[in-house]
């Protein structure tokens, strides 16, 4: 039972410690990307020999695949499985659960001295990858006042972008290490923010929405007043929050123990199917061609002639741009609302990926045999052309950063009713990760078979999600999450019988909102900063 430790408890402080978790996902998606070259790393791991120079041939092309796709494997499971967990020990002990997975696969890894040694603590990484990157939304969902959850949740996403590029420079500097220490130096570290994460949470409460519904109410109350009433048991908005919290879950009492099959039931399918979609079109972009395979895209456009590390700096600039441009979406998105966040996301990384298909159709030409490495460089271009496929590059990345990439991890808790949550944010997250395994595994074939057609791909992919999200996708900004199940159960006989409010039809209700909570807390922030009016204890009882 969580008990005490007040003082500390604010949902920025939870959400700032909750989304190490998504820092360790970051670290999943660069650990490998400046290591796989090092002959530090070939020698350890090495299955073809020598080459004429004494020079490690490393694992097979077969086997690195497997080494890479381990961890996309494991997040895959981890996120699965989490469902299941979060529902039955609580959102809070199913992320520290994670992050325990986290240092053991470190550890392993940290120690592998083998190949099979490699897999295995990839996977167990990649496990607590999974776990936390599909049950921190949640968490951070059901603590958050609504005009904050966007925000709040954007969070992971901006950790995500951090852990990507503080692993890619930890490893691009220990890649000058001519020891095994070039590898086993970033995959012991990357344990540390793990117990960071452990330990943090455990001052933390638990989601008051998961207490309410494990019939321990006294302490949900507890939570609220602290989340939002500052302390003030009197709070208006902490006495509407818990009502509605028990309004749901009595009304969800009277269901069975919610179970996978009931997210495909007739009622529900629409909301999975938007929940999945937006982490399946989320990949669908393209972005982690960009994360993945940045230096293929800026070899063929050049830069790689002055030596491969040239391309690394570049590659550097990219992740950059992705952590400065994340911090629109923190400060803005609620206002946005997610629709057209998600809208003008769509719009703009097509323009850019359309750009650079046809700046590749019109300009590029075969490489001679030699001039590039890989098969995947399949294509050359140099000058004019060249820049701007690098700044395109640039803007698509700096386009998905602040719509695609957080609102992926805000929209799909938000969807769902509280004893589907878990399960489904997990169901959404594991879309999320058997895509990004297999776009990771199919672009280098793609780009080696279909060179600039590769663009094309992704841009008609960028235009679908465009019209999907324009017809299904509702708006959630600055509801409560009880107030966006009503869109789903405003059931009209007739074609929208199974869909509720039709999706282009919902609106993003800010000001209505905030006047809302500033009524009803008293928030130390600046922005909320209010005198607790006095009103009547309904739910909480009399006061003492
Ligand atoms: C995606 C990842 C991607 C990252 C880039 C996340 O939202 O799920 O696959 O690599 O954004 O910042």
């Amino acid at each position: 039972m969580w008990s005490g430790g007040w003082k500390i408890p604010r949902f920025y402080t939870i959400a700032a410690i909750a989304v190490i978790g998504g820092a360790l996902f970051g670290f999943d998606i660069s650990s490998m990307s400046a290591i796989i070259s090092t002959q530090a790393y070939a020698c350890q791991f090495n299955e073809g020999g020598i080459d004429g120079n004494g020079r490690c041939l490393g694992p097979t092309a077969n086997t690195q695949g497997g080494i890479t796709a381990s961890m996309p494997g494991g997040s895959w499971a981890g996120a699965l499985c989490s469902g299941w967990a979060s529902d039955k020990y609580g959102r809070k002990r199913t992320i520290m659960g994670g992050s325990l997975f986290w240092i053991a696969g470190s550890i392993i890894v940290c120690a592998a001295v083998n190949i099979p040694m490699l897999i295995v603590g990839r996977f167990v990484n990649g496990f607590a990858v999974g776990i936390c990157s599909a049950q921190v939304p949640v968490y951070i969902t059901e603590v958050a006042p609504p005009t904050l959850r966007g925000r709040l949740v954007s969070f992971q996403q901006w950790a995500i972008t951090w852990g990507i590029l503080i692993m890619f420079f930890i490893c691009y500097g220990c890649s000058f290490i001519h020891s095994d220490a070039s590898f086993r130096v970033p995959w012991g570290l990357q344990m540390l923010p793990a117990v960071g994460l452990y330990v943090g949470l455990w001052s933390q409460p638990e989601s008051p929405r998961w207490l309410v519904k494990k019939g321990r109410e006294e302490e949900a109350k507890d939570v609220l007043v602290v989340l939002h009433g500052n302390g003030n048991p009197d709070a208006p908005f902490v006495h509407q929050e818990f009502r509605q919290i028990s309004d749901a879950v009595n009304e969800e009492r009277k269901h069975a123990d919610a179970s996978w099959f009931e997210l495909f039931h007739p009622d529900m399918i629409n909301r999975t199917s938007i929940g999945v979609f937006t982490q399946i079109w989320s990949q669908l972009t393209g972005m982690n061609v960009m994360m993945y395979y940045i230096t293929y895209v800026f070899t063929m456009a050049g830069l790689a002639e002055s030596g491969t590390n040239a391309v690394l700096v570049p590659s550097g600039i990219q992740f950059v741009i992705n952590v400065m441009m994340t911090v629109p979406a923190l400060l803005w998105m609620d206002r946005w609302g997610r629709r057209p966040t998600l809208l003008v996301g769509a719009a703009l990384m097509c323009l850019w990926l359309t750009i650079n298909a046809i700046l590749f159709a019109l300009y590029s030409r075969t490489p001679y045999p030699g001039e590039f490495t890989s098969a995947a460089e399949s294509m050359a271009v140099s000058g004019a052309p060249a820049k701007a496929i690098i700044a395109s590059t640039y803007l698509f990345v700096a386009s998905f950063a602040p719509t695609w990439g957080p609102v992926s991890w805000t929209y799909p808790p938000e969807l769902y009713p509280l004893r589907l949550r878990g399960k489904a944010v997990a169901l959404a997250t594991s879309a999320n990760w058997a895509f990004n395994f297999a776009l990771a595994y199919f672009v280098p074939p793609a780009f080696a078979s279909i060179t600039w057609k590769v663009y094309v791909i992704f841009a008609v992919f960028c235009a679908c999600m465009f019209i999907h999200a324009f017809f299904c996708f509702p708006e959630t900004a600055n509801k409560t999450l009880e107030e966006v199940e009503n869109i789903f159960d405003d059931r009209k006989p007739g074609a929208f019988k199974y869909i509720g409010t039709p999706a282009w039809r919902t609106k993003n209700n800010r000001a209505a909102m905030v006047h809302q909570e500033h009524q009803g807390t008293t928030f130390s922030d600046s922005e909320h900063g209010h005198e607790v009016p006095d009103v009547q204890q309904e739910v909480l009882g009399p006061k003492s």
